[in-house]
C-alpha cells in the first residue's frame, strides 16, 4: 500500500518489547504483516533483559506509567531472571517479573482465552466455544506466613486494632499432636478492583460471568468474596448486564468445576487465586495448545494490556542463534497485536482500524486452517493435510491471505 492508503492510527499504543524468539518474531509480526497495511504509531519501550539491567528496571515501571496514560498496551513475552539468566546477562541484580511489576501497578487482572481453529480438538468434546479464565493474582496463599507447631502449643489469630485493642481467636490447641498453620489474607480493595475488572470484561466479550469460591466451609473468608462480587453487582453492574442480555452466576467452586466440563464454552470464569493457578493449567492443555492461548491485562479503571501466554520459547532461540530455522508459532503474539489495535480502534472511533484487526485474526485462522501451522501445532493437529512450515514461512502464508482480504 502507498504511505497515504494506509490505515491511520491517533493514539499511539504502548509497546513493550522482550526477549529471545518472541522477540524476533515481535519485529517479523511488524514487518510482514502490520507495517504493510497499517501507519503504525507506538510508543516504544524496550522491556529486553538488557536494556531492562542498564535501566536498572525503570524501563518497565515507565511502560506501566504510559499504559495508564494512553490506555493500551501490546507486549511481547520477557524473561523473567533467575540464578542462570544472572550469568547469561550478568545482570546487577535478579530483576523481578515484569509481568508482576506491571501488574501491580495497574492493579489488574489477567484474562487467558484459547483461540479455537479447526484440526486441534479440545480434550473436551462439548467446548465448541472458548473459555476464558480469570485469575485474582493477589494473596490467598500467595501471600501466607506459615509454622510449624510443636505438640503442647495453642495457635490463635490475633488481630491488634489501631488503638491497639487485641481480638483473638483460637485456630486449634495442639495437645496430642505436632502441627502446622497458616495465615493467608486478602483485602476487600483487591478483591473490588479484580470483580470490577471481571464485570468490564464480560460486558466488553459480551459472554455471561460465573464466579465460584467455598463460601458454605470458609463463612467470613471465602464469604466476604461472594459479598463484594454480589454487592458491585447489584449497585453496578446488574443493569448493564441485563441490557447486554448477560448474566452473573455465582455457585459453589465444585459445582462450577462439574458445570465447566458439560458446558459449550463462551463464558468468562473467575477464579480465587489458586483455583486461577490450578485451573488455567488445565484449560491450557485441554484446550490443545499453548501457543494459541492469549492473555490481556485488565485494569479495573479499563486499561489493557495484551500478549501472549506463552513465555520466550528460549530452546528455539537458541537455535536460531546457531542459524537454525524455527517453527515458532507467531498466533498468540499476532492476536495481542490484533487485541490492542481493535482496542485502540474502539477507544479511538477507527473502523478501518478494526477491520484490519478482524482480518489479521482471520488470515491467521485461515492458515492454520489451510493445514499451514508450527511443528508443534501440527504435532497435535487432526488435520490430514497439515504442513509444518518454518517461522517466517508462516508469516508470510498469513500475509497472503491477510493481503487477499484487504483488497
Ligand atoms: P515457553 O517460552 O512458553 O516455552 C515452553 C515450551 O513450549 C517451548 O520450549 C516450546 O516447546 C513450547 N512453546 C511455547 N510457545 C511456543 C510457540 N509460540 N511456538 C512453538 N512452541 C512453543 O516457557 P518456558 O520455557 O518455561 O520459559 C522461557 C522463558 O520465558 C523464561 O525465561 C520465562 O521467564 C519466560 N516467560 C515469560 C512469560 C511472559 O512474559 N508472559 C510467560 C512465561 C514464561 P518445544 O521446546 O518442545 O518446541
Ligand atoms: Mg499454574
Amino acid at each position: 500500500m502507498a504511505e497515504t492508503e494506509k490505515i491511520q492510527m491517533t493514539t499511539p499504543l504502548v509497546e513493550m518489547d522482550g526477549d529471545e524468539m518472541t522477540r524476533i518474531i515481535w519485529k517479523m509480526i511488524k514487518d510482514i504483516l502490520i507495517r504493510p497495511y497499517v501507519d503504525l504509531k507506538t510508543e516504544y519501550y524496550d522491556l529486553g533483559l538488557k536494556h531492562r539491567n542498564e535501566t536498572d528496571d525503570r524501563v518497565t515501571l515507565d511502560s506501566a506509567k504510559a499504559t495508564q496514560k494512553y490506555g493500551v498496551a501490546v507486549k511481547c513475552a520477557t524473561i523473567t531472571p533467575n540464578a542462570q539468566r544472572m550469568t547469561e546477562y550478568n545482570l546487577k541484580e535478579m530483576w523481578k517479573s515484569p509481568n508482576g511489576t506491571i501488574r501491580a501497578i495497574l492493579d489488574g487482572t489477567v484474562f487467558r482465552k484459547p483461540i479455537l481453529v479447526k484440526g486441534i480438538v479440545p480434550y473436551i468434546p462439548t467446548w465448541t466455544k472458548p473459555i476464558t479464565i480469570a485469575r485474582h493474582a493477589y494473596g490467598d496463599i500467595y501471600k501466607n506466613t506459615e509454622l510449624k507447631v510443636p505438640k503442647g502449643s495453642k495457635a490463635e489469630l490475633v488481630v491488634t486494632d489501631e488503638n491497639g485493642k487485641e481480638t483473638r481467636a483460637l485456630i486449634h490447641d495442639f495437645k496430642t499432636s505436632d502441627g502446622i498453620i497458616q495465615g493467608v489474607h486478602n483485602m476487600d480493595n483487591s478483591i473490588s478492583s479484580f470483580a470490577r475488572a471481571c464485570f468490564n470484561y464480560a460486558l466488553d466479550a459480551k459472554e455471561d460471568l460465573w464466579f465460584a469460591s467455598k463460601d458454605t466451609i470458609s463463612k467470613t473468608y471465602d464469604h466476604r468474596f461472594k459479598d463484594i462480587f454480589a454487592e458491585i453487582y447489584e449497585n453496578e453492574y446488574k443493569s448493564k448486564f441485563e441490557a447486554a442480555g448477560i448474566e452473573y452466576f455465582y455457585t459453589l467452586i465444585d459445582d462450577v468445576i462439574a458445570r465447566v466440563i458439560r458446558s459449550e464454552g463462551g463464558f468468562i470464569w473467575a477464579c480465587k487465586n489458586y483455583d486461577g493457578d490450578v485451573m488455567s493449567d488445565m484449560l491450557a492443555t485441554a484446550f490443545g495448545s499453548l501457543g494459541l492461548m492469549t492473555s490481556v491485562l485488565v485494569s479495573p479503571d479499563g486499561v489493557y494490556e495484551y500478549e501472549a501466554a506463552h513465555g520466550t520459547v528460549t530452546r528455539h532461540y537458541y537455535n536460531y542463534l546457531k542459524g537454525e530455522k524455527t517453527s515458532t508459532n507467531p498466533i498468540a503474539t499476532i492476536f495481542a497485536w490484533s487485541g490492542a489495535f481493535r482496542k485502540r480502534a474502539e477507544m479511538d472511533n477507527l473502523p478501518a482500524l478494526a477491520d484490519y484487526a478482524d482480518k489479521l485474526e482471520k488470515a491467521s485462522i485461515q492458515t492454520m486452517e489451510d493445514g499451514i501451522m508450527d511443528k508443534n501445532l501440527a504435532a497435535v493437529s487432526k488435520l490430514e493435510n497439515k504442513q509444518p512450515v518454518d517461522t517466517e514461512t508462516f508469516l508470510n502464508e498469513i500475509n497472503k491471505r491477510l493481503a487477499a482480504l484487504m483488497k
